[in-house]
Order: C-alpha cells, then sequence, then structure tokens
C-alpha cells in the first residue's frame, strides 16, 4: 500500500504501535518516527523528569509524544480528526506502557489501598493539581498549562 494514501485510522494506529514498542522512554527508531512527521520530541531535561517521577513506564515512548505525532496525523486528515477521541487514545496508550499490577496484589491490598488511597485524595486536594485524563501531578516548580505526561489540558478553557 502507498504510504501517502495510508488512512488516517492506519497512521494512528501505526504511530501507537510504534510508541509502544519503542524503548522505555523512546529510543532512536521512535525519534525518527517524530521528526518525520516533523513532531517535536521532549527535551532531554523534561524525560529526565518524567522518568523520575510517580508516572511509572515500563516501555515505550512518553504519551505526550505519541500526542505529538497524532496532532500531526490529525493536520493531514483533519476530517476523521475532528471525531478524534485523543485523550481517550492516550490513556489507552498509557494503560498499556504503565506497570501491570497483578490481580493478587489488588485483593491482598484491597482494604489497606483503598484506605491510603483515599487518604492520600484528601491532602492531595490541597496541594497538588493532578491531570484529569492520566493522573499525573503538576510538578509545581514549573509553568505550565498541559500536561506534561500525556499532553492532555490541565486547564480546561472557561
Ligand atoms: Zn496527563
Amino acid at each position: 500500500m502507498d504510504e501517502a494514501v495510508k488512512s488516517f485510522s492506519k497512521e494512528i494506529d501505526d504511530a501507537f504501535q510504534s510508541a509502544w514498542h519503542a524503548a522505555k522512554g523512546g529510543d532512536a527508531k521512535w525519534s525518527e518516527i517524530m521528526s518525520s512527521y516533523g513532531a517535536e520530541p521532549l527535551p532531554d531535561s523534561d524525560k529526565e523528569k518524567l522518568l523520575n517521577s510517580e508516572m511509572k513506564i515500563t516501555r515505550g515512548a512518553f504519551p505526550i509524544e505519541l500526542r505529538r505525532v497524532f496532532e500531526k496525523i490529525g493536520a493531514k486528515h483533519p476530517n476523521d480528526y475532528k471525531n478524534f477521541a485523543m485523550d481517550s487514545k492516550i490513556l489507552e496508550y498509557y494503560q498499556k506502557i504503565k506497570p501491570f499490577s497483578g490481580l493478587g496484589d489488588i485483593f491482598s491490598n484491597a482494604a489497606t489501598g483503598t484506605q491510603k488511597y483515599s487518604q492520600g485524595l484528601q491532602k492531595e486536594k490541597h496541594s497538588t493539581m493532578k491531570c484529569k485524563n492520566c493522573g499525573a501531578p503538576r510538578l509545581e516548580e514549573m509553568q505550565y498549562d498541559n500536561c506534561m505526561f500525556c499532553g492532555s489540558k490541565l486547564f480546561e478553557p472557561a
């Protein structure tokens, strides 16, 4: 099939697969794909921050970089892009690259986990703003409007 006439969904799917099969935090092959789309990669300093953040990943490029490629694909296919659910596709991707927590874990820790979780939420309500899409905390030392991890808007337009 001619590359130039790849459908929107095929391009999205290929980018998704490439990001997923990239090494943790991205690799040379993924960088090539990003630059072939003219998508801007994260600066190394930001990747470093994300790798050390609580948003753990086990493999793959960072969701925000996949989003940037999706945006470029969307620019080529504006009609298909109108109905594209970006945030949920990015979230689907994140579910695939985050560490797997076994079911046994979930059951044995259910009681204490839930308690800790709600205590944590109450504390965090006051201090940290979280991404509505992926749950990443906003890094307070930096000023930015979109989630650094998945690229979703942290502040909805009023
Ligand atoms: Zn996010």
